[in-house]
């Protein structure tokens, strides 16, 4: 490709990018595909020789848009959101288009001095510990972060012995906590560290699905009583299936007794502290070792973008630090080389995006966003309750309402499948206390409450069917 022609390819494709967002809604959200059918669409001899863009954008029309869930759709109600926004897209492709790699300061000065900056009016956007200023890295997710907290909360407890010489040789059998409600990811997390899952213990949580600060105790002491050394609590600032608040403050309380790491994983609900209104859930934030968030979730940031703090980087550094040769730099000791304080070496420019999203948005555009959603989806929870076949699951939070039908699981399920099959909105579905709830999590900036009431309406029409009426 020629310079010329990625000119010409480059206006059309965002041209293409734009009218896509503008109208996104006029696709079936969830796509409908089977297995195997986009691999058997574009499945080709090897080229021996370069092709056309104009071949590869004709397939990419053809064979990969069906097989595209429409997560910008204004109808896109599952899991948690990945909204993206003009300014991040270019934020984006700003990164692709400079090509740089930021392991150490001196491979782009700009790149690791703009995430330092970014992360710390990152930390007043959202209100959080004044500590974390100067102690922030960008990370691919909130499972890489976690993972990294661990790591570094393993070596703290094993005095720095376990990366040296071995987990087996360091002795010490750790334990970790977590409630039955936490993100599969800090279960990742536990076996990826070497700790075990086995040595994982899950907290009860409540009808809310909070943490209950009693039972942790209670089963640290057990530990420290069978000759275990607890070593790392994880605990949700929202949690996947419900968007319950694990307090923070009763938590810290026992693992600053104890001595142990604390990690908080505020990876969807943290871009939520942006309202001076919904900050009661950061009381207790103070006593973390750790906190991540995801401005890829939910504040407008396109995929991947986790912000993630330390209380003491250098416990992160001294964890995840190795300096082969090669990498050795004139300014060690006067710049922050990001490569060690996460799992890989290499980084890509990510500050940009957050950066351009952050001005462009301003921190009132950005509170206007949550604002929105938050009210959209407590007036789906108004609907919900004013209709006696269906029943709220958990207490609606932020932008999450999980909700029933009272005739049972089983209609729950029909209910979910044919709203999905209808193509017209997309919702996920949950357990909650055991029993099946659908999940309609609004997140894109393109909801409106117009959107909002058809999903309703359809709900309502789809539920008539399934109750046989
Ligand atoms: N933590 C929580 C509370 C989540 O809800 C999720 C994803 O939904 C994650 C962690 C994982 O996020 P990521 O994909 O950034 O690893």
């Amino acid at each position: 490709m020629t310079a010329e022609e990625f000119r010409r390819a480059g206006h059309d494709l965002i041209d293409w990018i734009a009218q896509y967002l503008e109208e996104c809604e006029k696709y079936p959200v969830l796509s409908r595909v089977a297995p195997g059918e986009v691999r058997r669409s574009v499945e080709a001899p090897l080229p021996q020789h370069g092709e056309a863009w104009s071949a590869m954008w004709r397939d990419f029309d053809r064979h990969i848009m069906p097989g595209i869930t429409h997560w910008q759709s204004p109808n896109f109600y599952a899991y948690f959101p990945a909204n993206s926004s003009y300014p991040a897209i270019l934020g984006e492709l700003l990164s692709a288009g400079l090509g740089v790699n930021g392991m150490l300061w001196s491979c782009s000065p700009a790149m690791t001095e703009l995430e330092m900056f970014v992360l710390d009016w990152l930390v007043d956007l959202l209100a959080l510990p004044a500590h974390f200023k100067g102690a922030g890295v960008i990370q691919d997710t909130a499972s890489s972060a976690s993972l990294c907290a661990l790591l570094a909360a393993r070596e703290q407890a094993l005095e720095w012995r376990g990366n040296a010489i071995g987990l087996a040789s360091a002795g010490a059998r750790l334990t970790l906590y977590t409630s039955d409600q936490a993100h599969s990811s800090i279960e990742k997390a536990a076996m990826i560290a070497g700790l075990g899952r086995e040595n994982l213990r899950l907290v009860k949580s409540d009808d809310a699905g909070a943490i209950i600060p009693a039972h942790l105790a209670q089963l640290m002491n057990a530990d420290r009583a069978a000759g275990c050394t607890p070593c790392f609590v994880s605990a949700t600032m929202g949690t996947t299936s419900s968007l319950a608040m694990d307090p923070l403050r009763p938590i810290g309380e026992i693992a600053a007794a104890e001595r142990v790491w604390l990690h908080v994983d505020g990876a969807m609900a943290g871009t939520a502290l942006a309202c001076p209104e919904f900050r009661d859930i950061a009381d207790g934030l103070e006593l973390a070792d750790s906190f991540c968030v995801n401005p890829h979730k939910w504040m407008l940031t396109n995929f991947d973008l986790d912000a993630f703090y330390v209380r003491e980087p250098q416990r992160l550094v001294r964890t995840l630090s190795i300096l082969p040769e090669y990498l050795r730099a004139a300014q060690s000791d006067e710049v922050i080389n990001y490569r060690d304080w996460h799992i890989p070496l290499g980084r890509r420019f990510r500050a940009l995006k957050l950066w351009f999203v952050i001005r462009s948005y301003g921190v009132e555009g950005i509170r206007a966003h949550i604002r929105s959603h938050a009210h959209l989806a407590s007036q789906f929870a108004r609907w919900v309750q004013a209709d006696s076949r269906f029943e709220l699951a958990a207490p609606p939070r932020l932008n999450l309402v999980c909700f029933r039908l009272r005739a049972g699981d089983e209609a729950s399920e029909a209910l979910l499948r044919r709203l999905n099959e209808s193509g017209a909105i997309h919702l996920t579905h949950t357990r909650l206390q055991g029993r099946y709830a659908l999940r309609l999590c609004i997140g894109s900036p393109r909801t409106r409450e117009s959107h909002v009431s058809a999903a309703w309406s359809l709900i309502q029409r789809i539920a008539d069917v399934v109750l046989g009426r």
